[in-house]
Formats: structure tokens, sequence, C-alpha cells
């Protein structure tokens, strides 16, 4: 049995996001964006009072796919089509909620081998139906959901079966795992043996490793352990043209890397069924520290030479003051977020250090290792915090901040229940173009909500720094007019912080991929003959566009 998210919203059933035990969250959300929590929640209807369009399956596909993975592995029920009809961003959220589900899939498939896995295919290539390769359903972009327009049977294919750690190369210190596995099915196995991949979206729960594969995924240690593109060592992959086996080394200079074109294809290549991924033992010890910045300038030179030096934390984060607020603000009555406001803290940035609270900047820096490890990595990045006028505030607010992180996107439901719109786009750009990325995102988005006349609030945090440059996360949230419609407002503002990555230098995503919501972007991002080239691959590949066909160009 496969479980799934929510058809309406994110992650678990019976899980919501709740604001009644942080006292200063509405007051402030209210006052920076309109949004008011307090306000009446809409009901979210129930599936079986919206029309979900028939399976247009023939009798004859359907034979075909039980006889390709069995009976009980092949459904067209309502609820399973519409929980495999979009991922988890803003515009699907709402969609799904109005009961606009697109081009539904007729059927889900779940094979629970390879060798099922290319039995489907080929019924999809013989029978020229389209075929959606599904993970965890996690993604942002749009990557998942056919053309409205397309006349041919739609099949998602669940690899939700296939969850197993295959092997563990202790020597090589590597693992053979299965693409459906998810975040808690992969780790649960690898810790049970003392290893661990050290991948941790924060939709880790939720998003399988076919998945990460297929997007580009980055997960919030990647400083340390690398993004998926390094974790990952070889894939198999199910294809129109038999099975690619990539090499199990470490570097291989063979041409183009296939390795290298499966990741991020986003399916449209073919069906991602095994990965050989690094993996590492469990660190002896592990902390989040948590320091204050006068400002984000000073943040993020403080980021850039923690970059250059001779340390090595698992994490390197820094929020702008407009998250720096919003995450004061979430703090619990008595908490340890909440003694970070604490008077004392408070005089001393003020009076001993000089700095203007509006200003001041949280940052978390993790460490992760031998105790030799994370006590010398502590000091080296206590003198650099030091040097940009920053000061530490210990573990504690560390700890919660990780206790907590897979909880934060349920506050997308919350909101939207209240009918604002809040989602999350993030950019990669080099060092010498962080801040005037940062700054001319913000000033982008503000005009955005001026277009649309909201008050609007938008913030931002550093996260994932490389030698050259960083990575920068933007949340944004908006309480839409009463004349306009709520998407048409998103897309604007989305489509101005987009737009703003691209002028001034930064990629059309860090981490979340193309699907069809960045699309438009792609030759921004590729040039139009880099763009080609995909095109031309997936074409290559797949002539009949059967495989996720739309996605990426
Ligand atoms: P799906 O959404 O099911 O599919 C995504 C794409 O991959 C589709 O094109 C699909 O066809 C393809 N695909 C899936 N499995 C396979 C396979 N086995 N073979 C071939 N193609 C396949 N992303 C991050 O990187 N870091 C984050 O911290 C992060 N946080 C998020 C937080 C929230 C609240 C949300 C909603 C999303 C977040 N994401 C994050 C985005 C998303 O979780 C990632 O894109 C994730 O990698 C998608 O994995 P999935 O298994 O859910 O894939």
């Amino acid at each position: 049995m496969v479980e799934h998210m929510k058809w309406w919203g994110w992650g678990q059933e019976g899980v919501a996001f709740h604001h009644e035990d942080k006292p200063n969250l509405a007051p402030f959300v209210k006052r920076v964006s309109g949004i008011d929590f307090h306000a009446a929640p809409a009901q979210v209807p129930q599936l079986s009072e919206l029309t979900v369009p028939p399976s247009q399956a023939p009798d004859a596909l359907r034979k075909a796919f039980v006889e390709a993975v069995g009976q009980e592995h092949v459904h067209d029920d309502d609820l399973d089509r519409v929980v495999h009809a979009y991922g988890k961003s803003m515009r699907d959220l709402v969609r799904i909620r109005r009961g606009d589900f697109g081009r539904l899939p007729d059927l889900v498939v779940y094979p629970g081998t390879e060798a099922e896995t290319e039995a489907a295919l080929r019924v999809a290539l013989e029978s020229d139906a389209v075929l959606i390769p599904f993970g965890g359903g996690s993604n942002i972009v749009g990557s998942l959901e056919a053309p409205r327009d397309e006349t041919r049977p739609v099949v998602s294919l669940d690899m939700g079966r296939m969850r197993l750690l295959l092997s563990l190369d202790e020597t090589s210190q590597t693992a053979r795992i299965q693409a459906g596995a998810l975040g808690p099915d992969l780790e649960e196995q690898l810790n049970a043996r003392g290893w661990t991949i050290g991948h941790f979206p924060d939709s880790f729960k939720h998003s399988t490793l076919g998945g990460w594969i297929a997007t580009r995924s980055s997960g919030m240690q990647s400083d340390r352990f690398g993004d998926i593109a390094d974790i990952t060592r070889a894939v198999r992959v199910v294809t129109p043209h038999g099975i690619v086996a990539t090499a199990e080394v470490p570097v291989q200079s063979a041409g183009p890397s296939v390795r290298e074109m499966v990741l991020g294809s986003e399916g449209r290549l073919g069906i991602i069924t095994e990965a050989t991924v690094q993996v590492h033992r469990q660190a002896e010890q592990r902390e989040i520290q948590a320091y204050f910045f006068p400002d984000y300038a000073s943040g993020l030179k403080a980021m850039h030479d923690i970059a250059a030096s001779d340390a090595s934390p698992s994490i390197t984060r820094v929020s702008d003051a407009n998250e720096t607020q919003f995450t004061l603000a979430t703090s619990k009555k008595g908490s340890t977020l909440g003694q970070l406001l604490n008077k004392g803290v408070q005089l001393y940035a003020s009076k001993r250090k000089g700095i203007d609270l509006s200003e001041m900047c949280l940052s978390f820096i993790g460490f992760e290792g031998s105790a030799l490890h994370v006590r010398r990595n502590k000091s080296l990045v206590g003198e650099i915090v030091k040097k940009h006028g920053g000061f530490g505030v210990g573990a504690g607010p560390g700890k919660l901040y990780d206790q907590k992180k897979f909880d934060t996107p349920y506050i997308r439901d919350f909101i939207l229940d209240r009918g604002a719109y809040g989602d999350v786009s993030e950019t990669s750009s080099s060092w010498a173009t962080l801040k005037s990325v940062h700054d001319n995102v913000v000033a982008a988005a503000g005009k955005a909500f001026a277009e649309v006349g909201v008050k609007g609030f938008v913030f931002c945090h550093l996260s994932h720094s490389y030698h050259s440059g960083a990575c920068q996360y933007f949340t944004f949230a908006f309480q839409p007019p009463t004349d306009r419609d709520g998407l048409e407002a998103y897309d604007v503002v989305k489509g101005a912080i987009q737009q703003a990555f691209i002028d001034n230098g930064g990629t059309l995503s860090h981490h979340h991929a193309v699907g069809r919501e960045h699309k438009r972007w792609i030759e921004d991002d590729l040039s139009a003959a880099g763009a080609k080239i995909v095109g031309s691959l997936f074409a290559g590949v797949d002539p009949g566009r059967n495989l996720n066909p739309g996605a990426v160009v």
C-alpha cells in the first residue's frame, strides 16, 4: 500500500499548522501583509462534491497494464487519479481545491520491480500512451501534469512500491537504493546500519530518491554532503532504448555525462528505477549554532568568507531582516527562540554592538562530524562571524529549527484556507551578484504587489554555499484583491520574482527544477542553442513524446 499526501494540500492527513501557541505571529503577519490569521477558514470541499472527469483509458490498455504489473497495482478511482494530477505548488493547491483538475491521468500504475517498469513502458509505447513517472508528488514547478489538450491516454507511473535499500558497500561508502524510496524510507534503512545519505530537503518526508534526481534537488546539509547531483554516483533508467546503467565510479571521462543528462530530466528520458548514492557514517556530533548579524550585507559577507575559509560547516544560512522578523514572530511563549528576543540579547545587540534591531539578521550554521572537527570549525566560523560584527546565541534556537523544519510547509494550506496566497522561489548566483539579486528581487516583488494592489510581504535567506556563489530562497505572501482572481495576481508576483532572477544574473532555479512553471525562462538560462540541444536529446530518446511531454523544454 503506497501512502500519499492529502489530495488537496501538503503532507499527512490530520497534521496542520497552528499559530495559537505563537502569540506574536498573527499580529505580525497582519501588519506586514494584511493576511488575517483570525479570518474564518473556508471549508476545503470533499472530493465527492467536485466533478472528476472519468478515466478515458480503453479496456485493452488497462488489461495490458494489468498484465504488466498485476491487477491490484492498476488503479482508476477518482482519489488516486486526483492525487496524481499535480505537484504541490500554490498554483496546484488552488487549482485542485477549485476542482480544476487539468488533464487527469486515466490510470495510475504501480510497478514493483525494474522488469515491471520495463513492461509498463513497453505498454505505453506500443499503445501510444503518455507515461508520467511519479515519486512523492512534491514538486512545485508543474512537472507532473499532462498537457491539457492531450488526446492520448495518460498514465501516472507511481514508483512508491520500489523503496528498498538494495545494497550497502561500506568500503566504497555507496548504497544502491530503489528510486521510489521516500526520504524517511531510505534514511531509516541506512540509519539501521549506522549510515546516512545526508540529503534533507524541506520536503524530505514526502519526496523520493527518483524525484530528487529527476529535479536536481538540494538538501539542507548540502554544504557538507553536496546536492543530489554530487551524491548520485550512478543511475539505472528504463528508457525507450533499453536500460541505461551508468558505471558505479566516482568520476568518468567518457564523453558527455549520461548520469548528468538523467539528473534534472523530469521523467523525459525514462524512469529511474534505482541509483547508487554516496553515503556517510552517522556523525559523532551534530549541532546548529545561531548567530545574529547587524544586517543582511554583513551576513552575506560572512557566509562568503566561510565558504572561502578552511571551515567546512554542514549548513550555512542567513535570513534577511524581513525573514528574521518573521522567524522571531513564530517563537512560542517561553521558547528558546523567544529568548532570542529577550531584553538581554536586545540590549547587547543595540547598546554594545550598535546594531539597529530592525536590520538585524538571524543565521544558522551547522557543524557535523567528530567532536574535534566540530570544535575546530565552530572556532573558525566564530572568528569570521565576529569579524563581520555578528555574535553567537548558542545551539538552542538551532535545535528548535532542526525539529520544526518539516512542519513549516503546512503554513501554505493554512493561509490558503483564509484566502491568502504564499509560495517560494529560489535561485543561485555568484558571490559578486548575491546582494544585488536580493535587493532587485525584493524591489521587483514590491512593484508587483503594487501592480496588483496588495500589501504583500517578501523575505529571503541564503542557504547552500559554494566556492563561487550561493542559493537565495525567497518566500512571498499576500492577500489577493477582491476584484481580481488570486491566481492571476499570483502569476504577476511569481513572474516578477523569476524575471528579476534572470535580469540580475541568477538562474531560473537552484533546486526546484523547470517543469512547466519555469519553462519560459529556459532559453535565458541555457541559451537558445543550449535549450535546443536539450530538446533534441529528449526527441532522440523519445520521438513519440510519450514520456512526460512538455516538461523542461
Ligand atoms: P515528483 O514531484 O513526484 O516528480 C517530480 C519530477 O520528477 C516529475 O517530472 C516526475 O516525472 C519526475 N520523477 C519522479 N520520480 C521519477 C523517477 N523515478 N524516474 C524519472 N522521473 C521521475 N526541493 C529541494 O530540492 N529542496 C527542498 O528543500 C525542497 N523543499 C520543498 C518544500 C516544499 C513544501 C515543497 C512543496 C517542495 C519542496 N521541494 C524541495 C521541491 C520537491 O520536493 C523536489 O522537487 C523533489 O525532488 C521532488 O521529488 P518527488 O519524489 O516528490 O517528485
